[in-house]
Formats: C-alpha cells, sequence, structure tokens
C-alpha cells in the first residue's frame, strides 16, 4: 500500500498538508496509532510500536503540529499521544 495513505485520507480543508506524502505510517499500522483506548498490555505495547514508527518518520513535527492545529484529540500523531500533546502545547511547543 501507499506510503502516508493512513494520513491522506484526512478531512484537511484549509490546512497545509503536503508533509504526508512522506509519512511513515500507512493503512496497515494505523490500528496501532488509535490503540490508547486499549486498557490492556497489549494496548501500551501496540501505542509504543506507533511512537516508535513516528521516531523514524521524516514528518514527524509536521504531523504533530497538524494534529494541534486541527483540533484531533485522539491517536498518536507526530510521536505524542493526546495528553503529550496537551502537555507541550501547555509548556509553549518546544522544539525537539
Ligand atoms: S509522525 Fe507518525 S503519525 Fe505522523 S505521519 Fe509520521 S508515522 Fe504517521
Amino acid at each position: 500500500m501507499k506510503k502516508g495513505a493512513y494520513v491522506v485520507a484526512l478531512k484537511t480543508d484549509g490546512i497545509d498538508t503536503g508533509w504526508k506524502t512522506f509519512a511513515m505510517c500507512t493503512p496497515l499500522t494505523a490500528p496501532l496509532f488509535f490503540a490508547e483506548q486499549e486498557r490492556s498490555s497489549v494496548g501500551k505495547l501496540r501505542v509504543a510500536e506507533a511512537r516508535r514508527i513516528c521516531m523514524d518518520c521524516p514528518v514527524r513535527k509536521e504531523c504533530r503540529a497538524f494534529a494541534v492545529d486541527a483540533g484531533i484529540d485522539d491517536g498518536v500523531w507526530g510521536g505524542m499521544d493526546p495528553g503529550q500533546r496537551r502537555q507541550w502545547v501547555r509548556t509553549g511547543k518546544p522544539d525537539f
């Protein structure tokens, strides 16, 4: 499957999403990115794997900024779960 198809399918009216062409996530890995609702240890492992994929993604910063700007409050985006993204915003969006 085409890389980045997971984020390509998003509704992104008015927001620059040219970065999504370079996304490391795919439709096959998408379930990993929304496993935070799972209370089991398997769910935690899935989220950890999603975050690991993000760490190798060349558009991690753009993806994280997109999720915040679009108000997305679920899933792993740019290597962060929703709580981590809220923390990132509260602390002034530090660059790392
Ligand atoms: S940072 Fe993670 S969620 Fe965002 S495009 Fe890359 S792999 Fe996908």
